[in-house]
């Protein structure tokens, strides 16, 4: 990468402290979910509390957005261009919203954090209530100040994913939904459907010791760079990235049964491959890391369900499988083990829902969100939404909202407009499959346990790139095509029909 304009150059050296101050802050995070004592929670609300306000700073240094209004007007290369485009997204945030609502908001944010985990804990909505109306409330406010052409909801979408609008996303939830809805009713009521596996049960154990061996291998096939990264345990499994040469993920181990671990090593050595592949130039740069959500979650779900859960890996990882675990897999064929790894089941619980049903889960969220911001319903109704949803959607019904409305934290965080990036994401993995499959045999090499070539292609077309492009023109040069739901659906479903058998 060349930097050759003046005002680029001194924009990246002011943002030097951004980046720096980020690194520490991140290396932080991953202390606090991985090593951190109990202990010493309020110290480090409040070491994460002091950086955040200097990272913020800098931004409102005087100076620092006529510069990049200065470089905007400037003649710049491809990387300058993205450089500036990206600063200016970010300062735009710490701009438009008036630096006492940036204070309201973390305070709010812990607040209602610690108001939604006692209101789970108890099972009582009511008293998250209060708080999660605030949010919301305050969610328009700022949705108002960051502007919006159509919906509000576009601003807080924009967010977490570029250029995304509520209208495109509706359309894709509706494309997707009733399919999702009858290739689920076919799969339940196929004769397969009660079909034991036979892998786990009460009196199975799979220790965790080589549970931990098993992902080590997987993220070493998969060619997860071990020195520029580490493998840890958390209550929650995460990827975080403190530098492109040092990316850490963290799985957990349930001993009845081995998928949890395997598939979260895998899905967050996806993230993990892409942030250790991007092209070391843009290093401390704001093109330095994964242009969006959706495109990352892209990648670690790509790693996933595409591969993990693809019968061939199945096959090939089978033997491994049985070495480690020759007693509690003894007689469990690798028909069996296929379908044990894509077992369909509807559940209330978004984390722990198949690859079929998982974007009707996400298309509750997005319609109830989408709802509250434009002041269709309200937030003391959400509880029986949820049910009447999720009964029409998957077919069962939460009979508390600890599993219902209460189950994710991404509301009580302010994260509103997240989720739908968890679907974007599913579906610009099933569209990349599509176009690799026009250059690599992906099965034939999946069988061998060999991922060079998958990973060189990622690598290629999405990787590489860092933030230099937004998701939409990174999906075109990657598949030649805009998003197209289609390719998701017809993977998801000739693979599952054929499991299935129906
Ligand atoms: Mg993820």
């Amino acid at each position: 990468m060349v930097i050759q304009n003046e005002f680029v150059k001194e924009l990246l050296e002011k943002y030097q402290p951004i980046a720096q101050f980020g690194r520490l802050r991140a290396l932080t995070e991953w202390d606090m979910q991985v090593m951190m004592p109990k202990k010493g929670t309020a110290a480090r609300a409040q070491q994460s509390a002091f950086l955040a306000d200097l990272i913020t700073r800098q931004w409102l240094e005087d100076g620092f957005n006529e510069l990049i209004s200065k470089a905007e007007d400037a003649t710049l290369n491809e990387q300058e261009k993205a450089i500036i485009r990206n600063l200016k997204r970010e300062a735009h945030y710490f701009y438009r919203i008036p630096k006492e609502l940036h204070i309201e908001k973390a305070k709010l944010e812990t607040e209602s954090f610690m108001a939604w985990q006692q209101a789970k804990k108890d099972n009582t909505f009511e008293t998250f209530l209060p708080f999660l109306e605030k949010v919301y409330d305050m969610h328009r406010a700022i949705a108002g100040y960051l502007g919006y052409d159509e919906n509000p909801y576009d601003a807080l979408l924009d967010l977490y994913e570029p250029h995304a609008k509520e209208r495109e996303v509706q359309a894709y939830f509706a494309t997707i939904r009733q399919p999702l809805v009858d290739l689920l009713h076919q799969i339940t009521s196929s004769s397969r459907y009660n079909e034991d596996p036979g892998v786990t049960g009460d009196r199975k154990r799979f220790s965790s010791k080589l549970q931990e061996q098993l992902s080590r291998f997987i993220l070493g096939l998969m060619h997860y760079d071990f020195e520029a990264g580490r493998l840890d345990s958390s209550a929650h499994p995460f990827t975080i990235t403190i530098d492109r040469n040092d990316v850490r993920i963290t799985s957990w181990y349930n001993e009845h049964d081995i998928r949890e671990s395997m598939m979260a090593a895998i899905h967050e050595g996806g993230h993990a491959l892409y942030e250790q592949g991007i092209d070391e130039a843009y290093t401390d740069t704001p093109i330095a890391g994964g242009v969006s959500l959706a495109i990352h979650e892209s990648q670690s779900r790509f790693w996933e369900n595409q591969i993990g859960r693809n019968p061939a890996f199945i096959r090939y990882i089978s033997p491994i499988l049985h070495a480690l675990f020759p007693d509690m897999l003894h007689g469990v064929s690798d028909e069996s083990l296929v379908l044990y790894f894509n077992q369909v089941h509807p559940s209330l619980v978004r984390v722990e829902a198949d690859e079929v049903t998982y974007n009707l889960h996400i298309a509750i969220r997005f319609e109830l969100e989408d709802d509250l911001i434009n002041q269709r319903i309200k937030v003391q109704d959400l509880p029986e939404l949820w049910r009447v949803k999720m009964k029409e959607y998957l077919g069962v019904e939460p009979q508390t909202d600890r599993e219902g409305v209460l189950q994710d934290m991404h509301w009580a965080t302010g994260a509103i407009g997240y989720f739908p990036t968890y679907t974007l994401g599913n579906l610009y993995a099933g569209q990349l499959l599509f176009a690799m499959k026009k250059e690599i045999d992906v099965d034939a090499v999946v069988t061998q346990g060999n991922f060079e070539t998958i990973l060189s292609w990622l690598r290629t077309k999405i990787h590489s790139h860092g933030s230099v492009f937004w998701p939409h023109d990174l999906l075109m040069q990657a598949t030649g095509e805009a998003l197209n739901p289609q390719y998701f659906l017809s993977y998801i479903s000739e693979k599952y029909s054929a499991i299935y058998r129906s």
